[in-house]
């Protein structure tokens, strides 16, 4: 089962601690604005991206199985 990242956007306030644990997976722009680059990572990858998703100050980011 692949997992899936949920970015709520009203939460996100640009602090950038996701870009810094996994860059791969997360991309912040000039604007302090986010994109999910891959939004499903693969199992492999899901330790770090969960890494990543729980380093979010505002919580604006979640996992869904
Ligand atoms: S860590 Fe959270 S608030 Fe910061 S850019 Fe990532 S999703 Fe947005």
């Amino acid at each position: 089962m692949t997992v899936r990242i949920v970015l709520d956007r009203d939460k996100c306030d640009g602090h950038g601690m996701c870009e810094a644990m996994a860059h791969e997976f997360f991309e912040l722009d000039d604007d302090d604005r986010l994109t999910v680059l891959d939004e499903n990572p693969p199992e492999s990858e899901r330790a770090k991206v969960h890494a990543a998703v729980q380093a979010c100050p505002a919580l604006a980011l979640s996992l869904q199985d």
